[in-house]
């Protein structure tokens, strides 16, 4: 049975299958024996392996070993959890933060917690699985308004009547899209309606903001009543997921959230990685400046060979293909070339917007981003078909 759904699967360009990567998630990885450039990590301030994340991991894993051995409210909340849950705090300028053992869980915590005595949640069409997932999970009904929609989401708040207490849930920078939320007119909405704004802020968190603490650093929105998750799998290099916010929230879910209760807690060695990651961002802010001029140069690139690169505001470039087919052809001719930036498929993104999702990372050179460009010239010029679609582009299906 499953290998015929694997089949019709594979018919449609949609079978997904496992790479296997030899070496550490660098600039440049081993895949097959051949070293490829890699462009779809959200390694973006190359931090999994600076020296010094490294090497505090490796101190804690000799001080503390391999596991936590027991979940945070038996005996699993050790020194590196509270030390990276007071860095977080001071980082995103909030009262305190909980730590958990990945963002998905964080998210379906948090989200279960919040939910607890809300009419509705409302959720941007393009939120992270794990934040769908989440609202999914919870007794009060879900309104998906369309991405970045801000003025159909104020019109199904008005429908909710008049005792609303909704809970609003967004990305801050879309996984897919690398665009950017509209966080001031969703606070506003939020703040009329009596309503909590949540802002999963896992791709921001080390990018967006002058000093890196996120999209609501980005926007100026630092005090004002939003809760944030994020993860340390992303910029800070490591794994876990965060929430930070005041401090009563954070208190209950450790009573409340069971994501956080019932599972062994992060590694010791990962929280301490994670704390040192949040050092380096502080001590050497150039990095993300290279980032960001790395990011120009690509996105301004791809544009002017004629790639659809949506809204993207972020290091998250995607070239807008449509048919996973095509897109999958696209992947495929680039890694024949030594790049590695895969295709994106449904039900990841919906359908007829297949695309190759590019991310650029601090540990990239100018010189790499423009092999991608010229590369990505030839293959359009050997390519009659992808040329005639970037030339006349067919608007995606909504
Ligand atoms: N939120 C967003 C927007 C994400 O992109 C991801 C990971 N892809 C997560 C949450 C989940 O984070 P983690 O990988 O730490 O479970």
């Amino acid at each position: 049975m499953y290998r015929t759904r694997l089949e019709a699967l594979a018919r449609r360009s949609l079978l997904r299958q496992l790479r296997t990567i030899d070496s550490a998630p660098g600039a440049k990885v081993e895949i097959d024996g051949r070293r490829v450039l890699l462009l779809s990590s959200n390694n973006y301030l190359d931090l999994a392996t600076h020296p010094r994340v490294t090497e505090a991991a490796i101190q804690a894993i000799r001080r503390y070993g391999v596991g936590a051995g027991a979940s945070r409210l038996v005996s699993g909340t050790l020194r590196p959890h509270q030390e990276l849950e007071e860095r977080l705090a001071a980082f995103k300028r909030t009262e305190a933060a909980l730590v958990f053992s990945t963002g998905y869980q964080a998210n379906l915590g948090l989200i279960q917690t919040l939910a607890e005595d809300r009419t509705a949640i409302y959720a941007d069409r393009l939120c992270h699985a794990s934040l769908i997932e989440a609202c999914r999970l919870c007794t009060a009904p879900l309104r998906v308004y369309r991405h970045r929609d801000t003025a159909q989401l104020a019109g199904l708040l008005r429908r909710g009547g008049p005792s609303r207490r909704a809970l609003i849930a967004t990305d801050g920078i879309f996984s897919m899209d690398g665009d950017l939320a509209p966080l001031p007119e969703l606070l506003q909405a939020s703040e009329k309606d009596g309503s909590v704004l949540v802002v999963d802020d896992a791709h921001g968190t080390g990018v967006m903001g002058k000093e890196g603490r996120g999209t609501v650093e980005h926007f100026g929105l630092e005090g004002r009543p939003i809760v944030q998750m994020g993860t340390l799998s992303k910029a800070l290099g490591g794994l876990g997921g965060f929430v930070v916010g005041p401090r009563d929230l954070i208190e209950y879910l450790v009573n409340r959230a069971r994501p956080f209760i019932y599972t062994t807690a992060l590694p010791p060695s990962l929280a301490a990685a994670a704390t040192a990651a949040l050092k380096v961002i502080e001590a050497e802010p150039e990095r993300r400046t290279w980032l960001w001029n790395l990011r120009h140069r690509l996105r301004d690139g791809l544009r002017r060979l004629g790639f659809d690169t949506m809204d993207s505001a972020s290091p998250i470039i995607p070239l807008l293909i449509g048919d996973a087919d095509a897109a999958l052809r696209l992947s495929d001719s680039l890694l024949a070339h030594g790049i590695y930036a895969p295709a994106i498929r449904p039900p990841t993104v919906p359908a007829g917007t297949s695309r190759l999702r590019m991310s650029v990372t601090a540990g990239h050179t100018p010189e790499q981003i423009d092999y991608v460009l010229e590369t990505l010239a030839k293959v359009i010029a050997s390519d009659g078909r992808l040329k005639e679609r970037l030339t006349h582009p067919r608007s995606p299906s909504p």
